[in-house]
Formats: C-alpha cells, structure tokens, sequence
C-alpha cells in the first residue's frame, strides 16, 4: 500500500512518523528504481524504521495468472488483483524503444461499439498502486532493474478502460513511475489515450505534460455517436474546441472500420473537421474479437485514405497492431480469464 502514495503524501506520512524527508526520498529510490518487494531489503536506512514501515505497510504486487507471447515478441500479462478482479497489460519490445500498456480501469463505461474491453462493462477504477504495479511487475518479471537492455522506455496508457475517468489516480501513479534516477520515465515518453471526457479534459489540458491521443475514430457526429455513446455526451465541437486549446501536437487515433468511416468522403470530412488543429492522425486497423459486428477497412483503402490525409498536409501513419496472435492488440483486453486465448 506504500505505492498508493504521492511523493507529497509520503512526505507528509513521515512527517507524522517524526521521520526526515530524506527517508522518503530513500524509500521512493528503493522501491521505483530497484524494484525492492521488501523493507529489509532497504539497506540504508535503520532497522527500527524497516520494522515501522513492514508493521503498517507493504509493497504490492499483483499476481500474475498468465502470461501468453506473441510471435512478435509482445507478452502480455493477466494480473489478479486483491480483490480477485482481472486486468491486462503487455509489454511490447522494439528495436529502439521498450513499450509498456497499461490499464486504468477494470473494464470501461464508455461501451465503445468496437471494444472488447468496453462490450465486457465496468467493474471499478484500479488504485494508484494498482496502476504503477502493472510496470514494476513487468520489470520484475524482465529481470529488468538490472540489465540495461530491457528497461522500460515508454509508457501508453491504452490498456483497459478509460483513464480519463480514473485521472487523479492516473495521474499520482504517472508521475511516481517518473522518480528515480535511472529507471525513470520522462513525459516525453508517456502518452495518454482518451475517448474525449470533456469535462475532465478541459480541467487538465493546460498542464497536461504528457503525449495526448484521442480516439476520434469518426469524421462527424453521426457515425461518432453510432459507434462511440460517449459522444451523445461530448460531440465533437466541444471535443475539438479544448483540442484547439492546446499548443501541442495531438495525435487522433482513427480506426478504419470498413463501409463505416472508411470512404473518400469520409476522409474529405475529417480534414476539414481537423482544420486549424495541430495534429497527425493514426490510422488503426480494426482488430477483431470474438462477437464483435465490424471488419477491419481493406489495406488499399487504408493507403488510400492515408494519401488523402497527406496530400492535405495533415500527417497520417499506419499503425501496425502488435500481440494480435494472443490477443493483447488494441481493443482486444479483456479481463474474462475463459476468454483469453492463449
Ligand atoms: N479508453 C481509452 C484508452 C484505451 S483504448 C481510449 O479509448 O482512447 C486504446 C485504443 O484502442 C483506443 O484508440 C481505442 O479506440 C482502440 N481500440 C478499441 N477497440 C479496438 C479494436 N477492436 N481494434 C483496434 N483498436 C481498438
Ligand atoms: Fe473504453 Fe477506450 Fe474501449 Fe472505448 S475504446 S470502450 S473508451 S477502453
């Protein structure tokens, strides 16, 4: 429960213990940047303090029930969490980069139409420590505090649920995987994907530090609403006057569902829809699941579709899904246990 923490909590929680704050800085090193499971193991500091933090805390760990890789190399991870509710989350290796994503819920609300995740309901918002465990259990499992090569590099979350809809817990447990000297995580490096929660977006947006992605999926408000209810609450003007609010670049993320959002006059839509805004879009083929109603557009209407985008000047990429062999690609977590294909 230690990793529930702030820094600032943490600082005040010592300062109630009659201890310094360097212990905390101490404790936060142990714990995020070597990945300590135990307060003995925190050799700087006294016995007496290892004693009174081991009576009244202790540092979490999610199980892992199974963990299935991919061809490519992606693995993904089903925890159990205390409460015996399940989530995932997957490490994706790559030739530069070492990615992580991570869950911000068990299960979502939103009920996108596309979503496996979102076809399953909502159980609850994960913890603080719920949501920074799901790295430092990956790094566990990597063997990953000592070796160099297997670190960490980049954070999304894009795992389960709606991490604007859990955002203070979220946000503690995104700025906790940034401490530590060598095993941190810049901003730069973390992105956060949202179906557009207006309200929560307005709030944070000015000082929001970190990569934004926002699944549009939709070049107007009719087929928007038809495949994403959320946006009967926040259409797309509101959405799309916040993003002009904000200085950086935005990346939209736009699923290419076939005979849906997929047609030259689609494209034409979305690019006046995007005027003004800075931005380059992802387009991302439609991963199935088992009961879900779509197919993914074809690859040539994919291209297709991208060169309109570019040839307005708006860049426009491809996403390549990873892990789709077991399961782990967007869209397709799901926390049923019966359900995984191995
Ligand atoms: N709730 C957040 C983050 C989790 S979903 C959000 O919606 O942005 C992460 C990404 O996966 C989103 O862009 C989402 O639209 C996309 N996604 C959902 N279902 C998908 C599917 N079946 N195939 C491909 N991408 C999918
Ligand atoms: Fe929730 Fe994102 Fe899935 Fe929509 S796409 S149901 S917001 S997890």
């Amino acid at each position: 429960m230690i990793l529930n923490y702030s820094k600032e909590q943490l600082i005040d929680l010592f300062k109630s213990l009659k201890l310094p704050q360097f212990r905390v800085n101490q404790v936060l090193e142990w714990v995020y940047n070597k990945g300590c499971k135990s307060f003995y193991e925190m050799t700087n500091i006294s016995r007496e303090l290892q004693e009174t933090l081991n009576k009244n805390y202790y540092i979490y760990r999610p199980n892992i029930i199974k963990t299935s890789k991919s061809i490519d190399g992606t693995i993904k991870f089903l925890l159990e969490l205390q409460d015996k509710n399940t989530i995932e989350t997957v490490f994706i290796p790559e030739t530069n980069r070492n990615t992580i994503c991570i869950s911000s819920q068990v299960g979502c609300a939103v009920g996108c139409k596309f979503c496996n995740t979102g076809y399953n309901g909502f159980k609850r918002n994960l913890t603080v420590e719920e949501i920074v465990s799901q790295v430092l259990i990956v790094k566990d499992y990597l063997n990953s505090w000592k070796t160099k090569d297997k670190f960490i590099t980049n954070i999304v979350v894009m795992g389960m649920g709606e991490p604007l809809f859990n955002w203070n817990n979220v946000n503690i447990a995104l700025e906790n995987l940034q401490i530590g000297k060598m095993q941190s995580i810049s901003p730069k490096h973390i992105t956060v994907s949202t179906s557009g929660i207006v309200p929560v977006l307005s709030k944070i947006i000015n000082k929001f530090n970190y990569n934004l992605a926002i699944s549009l999926h939709a070049p107007n408000d009719e087929i928007r609403s038809s495949i994403m209810p959320i946006n009967k609450f926040y259409p797309l003007k509101d959405l799309l006057n916040i993003c002009r609010t904000y200085n950086k670049l935005i990346t939209f993320e736009y699923l290419m569902l076939s005979g849906i959002n997929d047609s030259e006059k689609d494209a034409k839509q979305l690019i006046k829809l995007l005027h003004g805004i800075k931005c380059k879009i992802n387009l991302i083929k439609f991963n199935s699941w088992e009961g879900d109603v779509f197919s993914c557009s074809s690859i040539d209407k994919i291209k297709d579709f991208q060169i309109l985008l570019n040839k307005s000047g708006i860049i426009a990429t491809i996403r390549c899904s990873r892990g789709q062999d077991i399961m782990a690609a967007c869209g397709q977590l799901q926390s049923q246990n019966g359900l995984i294909i191995k």
